[in-house]
């Protein structure tokens, strides 16, 4: 049975003949993991930025348990419940204004394609079916469906493989203009010109704002951003903001197109929408968006997944949210922020690192060279903490909750194992 997981259980980008090893986790507590063999791991990766409030945790499994024992789930066609109605009140007292009418699915990648799919239907609605293609930035990454994977970046995301059956999307090269930096209006220049070239038969323009996650951990200058939302209302195409990672603080403001102070058309949210319980996700969009496709031809938005607006995922996400508005939650990450700037810092200097950067309660070490997976993971795990990396790219983004000791044990852990020896 011991080797079940190894010959039956897909894990995610793995192979099922060369399995990268497992690690059995028998419960998790605030920001530990407890392994089978009873070793506690730091988190450092707040399961794949969601768990920010660290795991069971008792607000969340109150909330959880008092949802299941009222209904898990009913059919949203024609059906509508509190959880729903409660939860989207209170997504609209934190998003964006223009943001008014809310779309819930099922993860991350659905709600892209949705905001994908609003974003043709807005321009079918008004006869412009030519309006129907898509650009994005490089080094981006929206999910693995496939229209969310056809604005990965190409490189780093499953191009290679899909290209002959994926659609072709414009790709601009990715802001050089750190945040932080200075801003060089030159930085624009191949988005403007492929915008206005291709105006007549671009939907939308997607982008995750100032924080590009997956694919390369790039922080990007706030400005870019304003000067795209521009360039998108000047050219009649529409902005989607991806914050799936990004939202619920983790960049130090709520949202990161807050940064900018740019609203989109159209915004995606998950991740930590329930603070790691459940799949969860929703696309928002501007009664602009809404009304447009709802008072054309066909009338209706043509999506509706079977678990769409489950109530107990939308019942854990009001208690997540609320948990976080009446937290410290800016403080924190703030706090956060300064002490992994302050303690990543020397890695700078280390002769297999090329960059360090630190950005809310984000920390990446770039390394020069792809890090070897098996061999850093277990060294990682031996030390007493979890992490994950990929590529040349080590990173954390621990739950919000984290103590000053505690994160400092993170850093030290990284630090010592990246020195250890050349990855
Ligand atoms: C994780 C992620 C997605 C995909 O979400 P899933 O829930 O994994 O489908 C999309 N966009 C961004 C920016 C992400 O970080």
């Amino acid at each position: 049975m011991e080797n079940f997981d190894k010959e039956h259980l897909w894990h995610p980008y793995t192979s099922t003949t060369k399995p990268l090893p497992t690690f059995k986790v028998k419960s998790a507590q605030g920001i530990y993991i407890e392994l089978e063999d009873g070793r506690k791991l730091i988190d450092g990766m707040s399961s794949w930025w969601a768990a920010i409030h660290g795991y069971n945790h008792p607000v969340l499994n109150k909330a959880a348990t008092e949802q299941i024992n009222k209904m898990s789930h009913v059919m949203f066609g024609g059906l509508t419940h509190s959880p729903a109605i409660e939860l989207g009140k209170l997504l609209l007292s934190i998003v964006p204004k223009s943001l008014t009418k809310i779309f819930y699915c099922d993860s991350g990648s659905v709600s892209v394609e949705v905001a994908l799919k609003m974003a043709v239907q807005y321009w079918y609605a008004q006869g412009k079916t030519q309006k129907c293609n898509l650009v994005t930035i490089r080094s981006g990454y929206h999910g693995d469906t496939w229209n969310a994977m056809s604005v990965c970046d190409p490189i780093t995301g499953m191009h290679s493989i899909f290209e002959g059956a994926l659609p072709k999307r414009f790709f601009v090269h990715s802001p050089n203009c750190r945040f932080g930096d200075k801003w060089n209006n030159t930085d624009i220049t191949e988005l403007q010109n492929c915008i206005e070239k291709n105006r007549d038969t671009l939907a939308a323009l997607i982008l995750e704002p100032i924080v590009q996650g997956a694919g390369g951990m790039r922080f990007y200058h706030p400005q870019f951003l304003k000067e795209a939302r521009r360039l998108c209302t000047e050219n009649n195409i529409l902005l989607i903001t991806d914050e799936i990672a990004t939202g619920f603080g983790r960049t130090g403001k709520l949202f990161a197109c807050e940064h900018a102070g740019i609203e989109p058309d159209i915004m995606c949210i998950g991740k930590a929408l329930t603070g790691g319980y459940l799949t969860m996700a929703a696309t928002l969009a501007s009664d602009q968006v809404a009304d447009t496709i709802s008072s054309n031809y066909p009338g209706v938005f043509m999506h509706g997944p079977t678990f769409m607006g489950n109530p107990l995922a939308c019942a854990i996400a009001i208690a997540s949210i609320s948990l976080l508005l009446n937290s410290n939650w800016e403080e924190n990450v703030r706090r956060i922020e300064s002490q992994l700037k302050q303690e990543l810092h020397p890695a700078a200097s280390f002769p297999q690192v090329a960059d360090v950067r630190v950005l809310g309660a984000i920390g990446v070490i770039e390394m020069k060279k792809e890090v070897n997976m098996e061999k850093i993971q277990q060294q990682f795990v031996d030390a007493g903490v979890w992490v994950r990396p990929f590529g040349k790219l080590v990173y954390i983004m621990p739950p919000f909750i984290i103590r000053p000791e505690q994160l400092s044990f993170l850093t030290n852990a990284l630090l010592n194992i990246i020195n250890s020896k050349p990855q």
